[in-house]
């Protein structure tokens, strides 16, 4: 483990008299009015180079406790490209085939997985097997079997395995949450999410089956399915589902075009939620309770987040949620810290046991039993 440096040299940009703006060109500035770090530092290889892992590997570059230290890339060319922007030693980029050599290589924590959901099953557990800790990018799998093999893989290797679910550290999110625990929406009795977008390319691996594991459930209505845990502050008992399909051609066999869905919680409280590929602007949650109501409008998106509860807006201040995400996972890694609402394996594995409920749900038209 090592420091960071970089805030000392933003801290010397300023002093200069030099704006200021980000390093990495994010609109962050919350970063650069931090204390400087000295702690432990999580040092991380990102596995994928997609338009997400260039995302995440940007934002950590504003981040105190992550650092990108290594890349695993299937395409050197773009190992080049990393290897000189970020400045990655040689010995820490590995490809798709011998990765596993990483168990040697005492310069990397940890490994962020961020390739087709197809693929994190297989990729964590060669991770975890060669002793390092995981992150997983949503879905952590494409079903709960798969999901249950990634937690023992990693609790028999003993590294921590986490899941991208960024949301789990934003404000204003966290803000209800709070409000919900002070009873400042009394007794909680609806949530309804509502999650999706317009889909482009027929052809990319979102809507391969083999791949994605689903259709749009997997890839973004899994953010109404988390969205209402968190929300609602239980776990749902019972899932009810409806599909629709406007266009076979494009979502064939095993991918979801639209699935609606509700989930039943123990005090009675109720979901509604709807996941799709078809429709925009569909990016809310709404949670009412019997004293107050809140709403995030983007609810997930990379923000600003937008919000308001019966008492007013939510104010609190946007940060890049990948930055904040790596600096907490460094701590959860590193130190032990217990987040507010858990980022571990078992909260990805709940999440797929109810996706794999909903699914079966819709296809049977059956109400369908949970016990998380
Ligand atoms: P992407 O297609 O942009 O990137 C995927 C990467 O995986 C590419 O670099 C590709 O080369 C690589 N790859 C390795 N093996 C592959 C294979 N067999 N087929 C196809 N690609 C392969 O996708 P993305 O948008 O970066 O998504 C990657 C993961 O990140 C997904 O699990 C997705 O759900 C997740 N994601 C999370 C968020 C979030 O906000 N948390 C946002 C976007 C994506």
């Amino acid at each position: 483990m090592d420091s960071r440096r970089d805030f000392l040299q933003k801290l010397t940009l300023s002093a200069m008299g030099l704006p200021l703006i980000s390093l990495s060109g994010s609109p962050d500035m919350a970063a650069f009015y931090r204390e400087p770090y000295e702690g432990p530092v999580l040092r991380v290889a990102i596995m994928g180079l997609g338009s997400y892992g260039t995302r995440v590997a940007e934002a950590m570059q504003d981040s105190q406790k992550a650092k990108l230290v290594g890349v695993i890339s299937g395409t050197p060319s773009k190992i080049k490209d990393w290897q000189s922007k970020y400045n990655i030693p040689a010995k820490n980029c590995y490809n798709y085939e011998n990765f596993d050599q990483i168990k040697d290589n005492p310069d990397i924590d940890a490994v962020y997985v961020i390739t087709p959901n197809g693929l994190h099953h297989d990729q964590v557990i060669r991770v975890a097997k060669a002793g390092k800790h995981a992150i997983c990018e949503k879905p952590m799998a494409v079903n709960a079997k798969e999901g249950q093999e990634m937690v023992d893989a990693c609790k028999k290797a003993n590294v921590k395995l986490l899941v991208g679910y960024r949301m789990h550290f934003e404000p204003k999110t966290l803000e209800i949450i709070r409000m919900r625990e002070a009873g400042e929406f009394g007794k909680i009795m609806f949530f309804q999410g509502l999650t999706g977008f317009k889909i482009g390319d027929p052809n990319q691996w979102r809507l391969n089956k083999e791949l994605a594991g689903g259709g749009a459930m997997m890839d973004i209505g899994i953010y109404s399915v988390n969205g209402a845990r968190y929300m609602v502050g239980e776990e749902p008992v019972w899932v009810t589902a409806q599909e629709t399909k406007t266009d076979p051609d494009k979502f064939k066999a095993g991918v979801d075009e639209t699935i609606q869905f509700q989930l039943g919680f123990p005090s009675g409280a109720v979901a509604s939620c709807l996941s799709t590929y078809s429709m925009g602007n569909l990016d809310r949650f709404f949670l009412n309770g019997q004293q107050g109501y809140a709403e995030l409008h983007p609810a997930t998106g990379y923000g600003p987040i937008k919000g308001r509860t019966h008492k007013g807006e939510l104010n609190q201040p946007h940060q890049t949620h990948q930055t904040v995400q790596m600096d907490e996972m460094a701590g959860i890694i590193l130190e032990s810290k217990k987040p507010v609402v858990p980022v571990d394996g078992e909260e990805g594995l709940k999440d797929l046991k109810i996706i794999d409920a909903i699914y079966l749900a819709a296809n049977t038209g059956e109400k369908v039993s949970l016990k998380l």
